[in-house]
């Protein structure tokens, strides 16, 4: 029901935006010493759509896997890169991703888009490779106590053996933990620099519970992009206190093209009351057309961009 406007909306060429001027090395002297440059050769934003797994899991109500396979097909059709398609978790522990497998059986698997799906742990990984998943990803929190600090040895181990996967990282709480307020944004280099370490081609920094200031945003990522490449970096924004446009358009500066956002703002955070939905993909979109619609001196072309400007 709200895929419909997507498809108008051709997020094809959308994903495919050229990046503006304002973020050519030559405009960003003083930057350009401590962040490795990728403007030039990177002038494309790519987008990875995560609703239908960090978005649906936070649902109560058991949405039947048939739903989920439409949502990911559509999402699909609307021309994204990449559909996070579900996570191989115990069903013990998220009853909403126990259909995991019929999920990557129902889809209609397109062979330009990736579907990543989440592995907490060896048997998750066992069972994604088993369902034909070929892409996964891992979890490593850069605070102590809002999960292990150190990756799990024996997923790494797992990991290391699957020649041929495609592994992509998260690191969450990436500026703030809701047990351990601010994050020593060395201590998300750290987490960083040990998933890079283990072959991941991506990480994704998130902004977990949504707390992320632009200032403090554009800080870790030149902290972490002393360790990882900001090329392999992206950005995961939760949209608490609704700063995270600003935060995705502050990661655009430090040099980040991959961004997270999930259909519908679908999402939120079960450890931390009060946290939001992540960024919609609509919005991210809306807001870098927007921003390129300025930069060419005329409105956007997008009727949802449009639309979500009239109410702002
Ligand atoms: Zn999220």
């Amino acid at each position: 029901m709200f895929l419909n406007p997507l498809s108008t909306f051709s997020l094809r060429s959308s994903l495919r935006f050229r990046l503006p001027r304002a973020f050519s090395t030559t405009r960003r002297v003083s930057k350009a010493k401590t962040l490795p440059s990728a403007d030039a050769s990177r002038p494309f934003v790519k987008i990875v759509e995560v609703g239908p797994r960090d978005g649906l899991q936070n649902e109560k109500t058991l949405i039947p896997a048939a739903v989920k396979i439409s949502l990911i097909n559509q999402l699909t059709d609307a021309g994204l890169p990449v559909v996070e398609a579900t996570s191989f978790v115990s069903p013990k522990w998220v009853p909403q991703m126990g259909d995991a497998k019929q999920v990557m059986a129902g889809i209609t698997r397109s062979p330009n888009v990736s579907y990543p799906v989440l592995t907490p742990n060896t048997k998750g990984l066992e069972a994604a490779i088993a369902a034909g998943a070929e892409e996964v990803a891992i979890f490593g929190a850069a605070s102590e106590s809002f999960s292990q600090k150190n990756i799990n040895c024996s997923i790494a181990e797992s990991i290391q053996e699957q020649a041929g996967l495609r592994v992509r990282g998260y690191v969450s709480c990436v500026v703030g933990c809701p047990y351990e307020g601010k994050i020593d944004p060395q201590a998300v280099a750290d987490v960083a620099g040990r998933l890079a370490a283990l072959g991941c081609y991506e990480i994704s920094l998130g902004d977990t519970i949504g707390v992320g200031r632009p200032s403090e945003i554009r800080a870790m990522i030149e902290a972490v992009s002393k360790t990882v490449p900001v090329e392999k970096l992206a950005i995961h924004c939760h949209d608490t206190y609704g700063q995270a446009l600003a935060n995705i358009y502050a990661s655009l500066e430090a040099g980040i093209r991959v961004v997270d956002s999930s259909v519908a703002g679908l999402g939120g955070c079960p450890y931390a009351k009060g946290a939001t939905g992540n960024v919609a993909t609509e919005d991210v979109l809306a807001g870098i057309g927007q921003w390129i619609s300025n930069e060419l001196g005329r409105p956007t072309g997008s009727r949802v961009g449009r639309a979500l400007l009239a109410k702002k």
